[in-house]
């Protein structure tokens, strides 16, 4: 396994529980953006968590994340999901609106429709729009989860299984006669039959795949608006907010409860599109990206509309932090074959932590069995290249 992320390590776990010799190259987070070189979607405390999903194929991998959420936080003693609910809105009755009742009929999940502000006030009064909205509330399991603890109750259960990792960058796959030879930037070297890229946002860089998978690779800024301990205990079970708003300078904005950063303070953390957003297909923009200060250009506007949200709330500081996101053309992850025994899984399109857990399945059973689980079909998730 080639990635230590969100979806190398619920791949991995899933591999491991049915077979031996499982090794996970990759880094850990740097404590030094400056000087680091690796980077990832998933340094973070908050991502939301919701079921019904984009697509019933998205909804089914949300469903199959959720499901494996308690045996897994039970397995690993490692606690990264909260079930505060989650709110959808937009500006009118969207496409993904439009889905909802069918799609909730066919998985059986409860959800609540909001025809306007005042139906949202119900459940979030902190809450304030400056236009017409409506949408639905999803009670839990959909809130919120963390995805740096899920990495980790990951690993631990792989670790568990036999699982090994290596914390190291690979920088060649390449085949040799039994099957593939996986050369590391420290110089090692490891022999495997299969190999599966989950390289995230970087598995187009360093002599991963002989081919160039076709995704769009997105910067991706959050705003964290520290708030008192007592106001995060306050908003203990605020629902996450995806919010379809549009504007000339910025659109869809999305956020979570407040919660306890490494540094100890509580955050209410939100992201949204900007218009300057950076689209680069280059290692070495992204990685200046990651190690520079250019996100901070992006505060005024976050900082506006966070305000904006919650004109009530006392925040103690404003922050930035730089990510990244990749869009598939298809929409739906690339979980596929590349030749025989190398395997792609990853094409985040903003929605893969929550449904990390389902996507490793899917990716751990194509790897075992050459087959797609039930529920899915090879065509959702046929890569397609460059
Ligand atoms: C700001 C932000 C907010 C988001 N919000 C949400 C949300 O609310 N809900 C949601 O579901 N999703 C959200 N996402 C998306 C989600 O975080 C990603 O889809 C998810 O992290 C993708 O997981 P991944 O394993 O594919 O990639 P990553 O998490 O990036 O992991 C890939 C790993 O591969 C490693 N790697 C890459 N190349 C190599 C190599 N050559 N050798 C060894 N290791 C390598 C990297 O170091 C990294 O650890 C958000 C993303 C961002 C940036």
């Amino acid at each position: 396994m080639i990635g230590k992320g969100l979806i190398g390590t619920a791949t991995a776990k899933y591999l491991a529980k049915s077979s031996d010799s499982v090794l996970i190259i990759g880094p850990d987070e740097p404590t030094d953006f400056s000087s680091a070189t690796m980077f990832a979607s998933h340094y973070d405390q908050a991502r939301a968590q919701r079921i019904i999903n984009f697509t019933p194929m998205w909804t089914q991998l949300s469903v199959d994340s959720v499901n494996a959420y308690p045996g897994l936080e039970a397995e690993s003693g490692i606690t990264f999901h909260n079930g505060a609910g989650c709110i959808y809105l937009a500006e009118s009755k969207d496409e993904y609106l439009a889905s909802v009742p069918a799609q909730a009929k066919q998985f059986n999940l409860p959800y609540q429709v909001l025809e306007n502000a005042s139906d949202v006030a119900k459940l979030a009064p902190e809450f304030a729009f400056d236009r017409e909205v409506q949408g639905i509330y999803e009670p839990g399991p959909a809130g919120t989860i963390n995805p740096r603890a899920l990495v980790q109750a990951q690993l631990a259960v792989f670790e568990k299984s036999g699982g090994s990792v290596i914390r190291d960058v690979a920088t060649d796959v390449s085949r040799n006669d039994s099957g593939w030879l996986v050369t590391t930037a420290t110089g090692e070297q490891i022999r495997a039959t299969n190999v599966v890229v989950a390289g995230g946002s970087f598995s187009n860089y360093h002599n991963l795949l002989p081919v160039t998978l076709d995704i769009l690779v997105k910067s991706e800024v959050v705003i964290l608006a520290q708030v008192s301990a007592e106001q995060a205990g306050a908003l203990a079970n605020l629902p996450s907010l995806l919010y379809e708003i549009h504007e000339p300078d910025f659109d869809g904005i999305y956020l979570m409860r407040p919660v306890q950063y490494p540094d100890g303070n509580w955050y209410l953390k939100m992201g949204m599109n900007q218009r300057i957003d950076l689209f680069t297909n280059s290692l070495t923009e992204l990685n200046a990206w990651f190690q520079g200060q250019a996100h901070a250009q992006y505060l005024p506007i976050l900082q506006r509309e966070i305000e904006k949200l919650f004109p009530t709330i006392n925040f103690l500081s404003f922050q930035t932090k730089p990510c990244v996101i990749s869009r598939t053309t298809t929409l739906n992850p690339y979980i596929d074959v590349i030749e025989p025994g190398l395997f792609v899984a990853t094409g985040c399109n903003g929605y893969s932590a929550m449904t990390s857990d389902g996507q490793g399945k899917v990716a751990a059973n194509l790897v075992l069995t050459g087959q797609y689980p039930a529920g899915y079909q090879a065509s959702d998730f046929m890569v397609v290249t460059k």
